[in-house]
């Protein structure tokens, strides 16, 4: 299977070892990228583990899976990305369909690393257009 992050590699090479907890993202753009590809396999643990711990608790995760099951990925798309020292932005579109609607989701996303080990910190959707 290729890996719906879009890198174009097999899921089993690509992703995949994140999601197993066999290895970590090197970058926050691969981080961003594991937790679309999460959200494509259901793998909803990781987008939990990959949360800030600074940030879990705020973080709505009965809607979060509601929505991720309500919906079907079609690709992402990466338009930036910025690391400075252990801080990271990533503004990106991920584009699902949702009872037979394409809809896109813009968002630039604020990662922060901990420990050598990157976490999601706090989304900002950007205004459709
Ligand atoms: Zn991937």
């Amino acid at each position: 299977m290729i890996c719906p992050c879009c890198s174009g590699l097999e899921y089993k090479v690509c992703c995949g070892p994140f999601h197993l907890g066999e290895d970590n993202p090197p970058t926050a753009e691969k981080l961003m990228r594991s937790r679309y590809s999460a959200f494509a396999v259901k793998a909803y643990h990781y987008l939990e583990e990959t949360l800030d711990p600074q940030t879990i608790l705020t973080f709505d995760h009965k809607g979060n899976r509601e929505w991720g099951d309500s919906v079907q990925f079609v690709k992402l798309e990466i338009l930036n990305a910025e690391e400075i020292k252990n801080k990271a932005t990533v503004e990106f579109k991920a584009y699902f369909n949702k009872d037979g609607i394409e809809l896109t989701h813009h968002e630039i996303s604020k990662f922060r690393q901990q420990g050598g080990i990157w976490y999601f910190r706090e989304g900002k959707v950007q205004n459709q257009n």
